[in-house]
């Protein structure tokens, strides 16, 4: 079964980054409204996502790291219309495969915690263990008994922003949830948390000053659509590929369909040749999208794919076009 789960990881896992989101997705599945990331040497080292959710019970921890043993889904309707991040159940299977992995946890109402460790896909025995309520996961080493994979693995800087830049697109459509990062023992970022959704302060935090004061709020809904978020101004001078993020129902996506309604909008308003950076958050009704694409789940397929690139297109169309008149 390890090999299976290894050939698993090769979908699931390509850098620390990956790492991050699953456990990061994980914590955020069980309720989580603080997340405590410790990274070491661009998380190849270590990688420690601490979290304050649900906890699971020491019993059930050996299921939690054996395949598609998911809590989340319990029939196909629930595969047609899924609500949390996570639901194919072989992220921590994956991921305990190619790495030294451990998982602490304990419910808030158990008296006692309970820790289980994974070393390269071989599964100990759970054991007691203190914890507070919620879950930490440990994974140390990443790929250490894969070289092929490992060779792969680019310099510390690179992994690290890697996993900052994931961290920044979770943390535009999350601002309710507190995340704080450390690298190498000291304080890297944190996002404080009890934002609401759309707020300001959260795009200060994430994209800065200068991107909050030129972006321009766009908020519209109509045929079973709803877009909200930010579009930055031509006065925003900053060279903005890199700052293009959509979400669809919550989750980060990328979609060239849509991406390109928004390109299309702001080029035939304003100017050409220019990237439009944008904070773009897509409410549908969860049938309407799907999400089952790619393991990563980055990609998704609008089942009007036509419908919603109008929709994106003449919101900011009119939304650009106000500011012009
Ligand atoms: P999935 O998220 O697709 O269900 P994972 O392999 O990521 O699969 O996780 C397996 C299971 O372990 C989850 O379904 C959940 O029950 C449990 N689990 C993992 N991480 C946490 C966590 N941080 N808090 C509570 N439960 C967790
Ligand atoms: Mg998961």
């Amino acid at each position: 079964d390890t090999l299976v789960n290894q050939i698993a990881a090769g979908e699931v896992v390509e850098r620390p980054a990956s790492v991050v989101k699953e456990l990061v997705e994980n914590a955020l599945d069980a309720g989580a409204l603080r997340v405590d990331i410790d990274l070491e040497e661009g998380g190849v080292r270590l990688v420690r996502v601490r979290d304050d959710g649900g906890g699971i019970a020491a019993d059930d921890l050996p299921l939690a790291v054996s395949r598609h043993a998911t809590s989340k889904i319990a029939s196909l309707d629930d595969l047609e219309a899924v609500a949390t991040l996570g639901f194919r159940g072989e992220a921590l299977p994956s991921i305990a495969s190619v790495s030294r992995f451990s998982i602490a946890s304990r419910r808030p109402d158990d008296a006692h915690g309970a820790v289980l460790a994974v070393d390269g896909g071989r599964v100990a025995a759970v054991a007691p263990r203190p914890h507070p309520p919620g879950t930490t996961v440990e994974v140390r080493d990443l790929f250490y008994n894969v070289p092929a994979r490992r060779k792969f693995l680019r310099a510390e800087r690179t992994e690290l922003g890697h996993i900052e830049e994931w961290l920044r697109s979770l943390a535009l459509s999350r601002p309710d949830v507190e995340l704080r990062v450390s690298h190498n023992g000291k304080p890297s970022r944190r996002y404080k948390g009890g934002g609401a959704l759309f707020s300001d302060e959260r795009l200060n935090e994430t994209l800065g000053g200068e991107f909050a004061k030129h972006a321009l709020r766009v908020e519209h809904e109509g045929a079973g659509l709803r877009l909200h978020g930010w579009i930055a101004q031509p006065a925003y001078s900053r060279a903005s590929a890199d700052q293009q993020y959509l979400y669809a129902n919550g989750r980060a996506v990328r979609d060239r369909s849509v991406a390109h309604a928004v390109r299309q909008a702001y080029a035939d308003v304003l100017y050409h040749g220019r990237q439009p950076a944008y904070v773009l958050f897509l409410e549908l009704e969860p049938a309407r999208v799907d999400v089952n694409v790619h393991p990563a789940k980055h990609e998704v397929r609008f089942r009007d794919a036509r419908l919603v690139h109008d929709f994106v297109y003449r919101t900011l169309h009119d939304a650009l076009a106000e500011t012009r008149a």
